[in-house]
């Protein structure tokens, strides 16, 4: 048995949810291969190939992959497809775009965003905003599965460990759809799926402006800033801040809620976190059902604080 993942990357570098897909595939399957389809990516191949566990990288470098159209990547995975017991990508807006495609042309059902390896053809996956856990079984042939990248460990770089790296040739682009313009927003701060610490907002803290607030304290702890959705739909915080179940969903080393209230599809993003630390005035809020440190008390006092005590410690 071998397992293809199709690797997230920018060309130059992997994204974090490329190694954490591999650790999934290693439990699928005996062998794996990665699939870096891009357009002069020969960093990210090379990256590929430093995985441990990782036994061969398949490369389709073409101007059609360059933005990583779903349409094109989907295309040159069936053509490739053949060779594989399982098919994995990562469950981020680059793998959800992609697998459904893959598994609908190969008329298989999708197992998405499992959670846990039971077997080769079992799995676990989270359903009701995580609050239940479905055990699947597929008899497919060939199992397309989206990994949710936060139940698995990042596979490391290996010591010394170098996978054979293979052109192989590429598919030509669909025509139905082109590549525009992409808006990326620049962060100084660690991507919210990667970070080691997040301190997120909620409506609690009441405007947009009252947000910058939460800057100081993410500085001191090198963390990245996310929010509630109803943060981000009272216009206080950007779209890409939300975490929860129609949001990111992340388990970094740090959370600290901020005037959020813990409401079932926020928890269903963050409740893997190791340490959960919320601070809310209100002593009844649900966060503090899940939180391994509770601080009740006024935000607009409590964060300022923390912050200055945190500088103080340095
Ligand atoms: C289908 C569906 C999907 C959803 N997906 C998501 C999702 O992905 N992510 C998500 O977050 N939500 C999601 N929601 C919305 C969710 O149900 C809640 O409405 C939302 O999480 C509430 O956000 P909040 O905790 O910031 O706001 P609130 O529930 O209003 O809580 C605000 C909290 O701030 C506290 N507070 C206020 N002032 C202060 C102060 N001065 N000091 C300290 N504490 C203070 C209050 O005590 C309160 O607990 C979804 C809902 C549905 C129906």
């Amino acid at each position: 048995m071998a397992a293809l993942v199709i690797a997230e990357h920018d060309n130059n570098s992997l994204k974090a949810s490329s190694m954490n897909t591999v650790t999934a595939a290693l439990e699928c399957a005996g062998e794996v291969h990665v699939l870096v389809a891009g357009h002069q990516c020969g960093a990210a191949a090379a990256a590929a190939a430093a995985i441990a566990g990782v036994s061969g990288v398949l490369v389709a470098d073409a101007p059609q992959f360059a933005d990583g159209l779903a349409e094109n990547v989907a295309a040159q995975v069936l053509a490739l497809a053949g060779g594989y017991t399982h098919i994995l990508a990562p469950a981020s807006a680059y793998g959800k775009n992609i697998a459904p495609r893959v598994a609908a042309t190969l008329d298989v059902a999708q197992i998405s965003e499992i959670s846990r390896v039971v077997t080769p053809d079992t799995f676990e996956r989270p359903i009701y905003a995580g609050n239940a856990i479905a055990t699947v079984r597929s008899a497919d042939a060939v199992k397309v599965i989206t990994v949710r990248t936060t139940a698995f460990t990042a596979a490391a770089g290996g010591e010394g460990h170098v996978a054979t790296i293979d052109p192989v040739p590429a598919v030509a682009g669909s025509a139905s759809s082109v590549f525009v313009s992409r808006e990326l927003a620049a962060s100084d701060r660690p991507e919210l799926t990667a970070a080691e610490v997040i301190v997120a907002g909620g409506r609690g803290i009441g405007s947009g402006d009252n947000f910058k607030m939460l800057e100081p304290l993410a500085d001191q702890l090198g963390a990245a800033i996310g929010a509630s959705r109803a943060a981000v739909d009272a216009g206080y915080a950007p779209n890409d801040w939300q975490i929860g179940q129609t949001g990111k969903i992340v388990a970094p080393r740090l959370y600290i809620a901020v005037g959020i209230s813990g409401a079932i599809q926020h928890l269903a993003g963050m409740k893997d976190s190791k340490v959960i630390v919320a601070i809310n005035k209100d002593r009844e809020a649900p966060i503090f059902a899940v939180a391994d440190y509770g601080i009740v008390g006024d935000l607009f006092e409590v964060v300022p604080e923390l912050a200055r005590e945190l500088a103080r410690a340095r």
